[in-house]
């Protein structure tokens, strides 16, 4: 195969790659939306158990209370009673005593059954609020989620489009820089064939060494930057033309030992760790 016809199958390829790499990441982030949706619900069902716990122990002290004021009630009428058989003073005053007492009680009991009823009316209200919020919310999320899976469903079936258009088109091509050339567009996001225009790569803007220069130049293999890794084929540069390859001072060796300690280690260092995950 030509090179030039390489170079055109990659670069169709980088757009099908590039497209189905977009579309994986959509449907891994999809769903997480609904995150702040399911946390809202599950904060509701909390109140709910909390509010239902507090109803319960609301009620058990009204019915507290009301025995209370029943006591007070009969101590009261009781001792009313027993006025008829009063007979001496200080009977009347002890007498009259218990019966101002229990009075006392019973207006107070009163008032606090009085509060524990307005309490159980208010928490039975917010119960019934709170149900109708998890029911919406329930709904609400049932059907974001049918939307997602729609949505999910209808990027998948494109991906796998592209999964076609991709196995079409690789045959003749090397397996090996084909692994490059997909691992470099994930993790350069997006483009994994540039030019090289007077000598410098138009995807790191690095000048490249006067040597790789001419090997992209001749066209006779497939040649990787060895800054950023990405597959270079040559384009005219406006500014030095094709003579640049005369002149020697423009790039050499020495540019790469320089940049050796940055991203060409990087990169050599991916490359091992992806290929050991290969081989497992
Ligand atoms: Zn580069």
């Amino acid at each position: 195969m030509a090179m030039e016809e390489v170079f055109e199958k990659l670069r169709t390829l980088q757009n099908i790659l590039s497209e189905k790499i977009k579309l994986e990441h959509e449907v891994e982030e999809i769903p997480k939306i609904l995150v702040t949706q399911e946390e809202l619900l599950s904060r509701l069902k909390k109140t709910f158990i909390d509010k239902n716990l507090e109803f319960e122990k609301c009620r058990s002290s009204e019915a507290e209370f009301r025995n209370l004021l029943e006591e007070a009630l009969s101590m009261r009428e009781k001792s009313e009673k027993n006025m008829d058989a009063v007979n001496t003073q200080r009977e009347y005053e002890a007498l009259d005593k218990e019966i101002r007492d229990a009075a006392d009680k019973e207006q107070q009991y009163r008032k606090e059954l009085q509060r524990e009823e307005r309490m159980l009316a208010d928490l039975d209200e917010q119960i019934k609020q709170n149900t109708a919020l998890i029911e919406q919310q329930e709904q609400d999320l049932e059907e974001r989620r049918r939307g997602i899976e729609t949505e999910v469903a209808g990027k998948k079936a494109q991906i796998e489009k592209l999964e076609e258009e991709e196995r079409n088109l690789i045959p003749g091509l090397d397996p090996e820089v084909l692994f490059k050339f997909e691992r470099i567009i994930r993790n350069k996001m997006g483009r994994g064939i540039v030019a090289i225009k007077g000598g410098v790569c138009t995807g790191c803007h690095m000048v490249l060494p006067v040597q790789f220069a001419n090997l992209v130049h001749q066209g006779e293999e497939i040649v990787f930057c060895p800054y950023c890794s990405r597959i270079l084929y040559y384009e005219e540069s406006d500014e030095e033309g094709a003579d640049y390859f005369d002149n020697e001072d423009t790039g050499s060796l020495a540019d790469l030992d320089d940049m050796e300690d940055e991203e060409y280690d990087e990169d050599e260092e991916d490359e091992e760790s992806t290929g050991m995950e290969f081989e497992e």
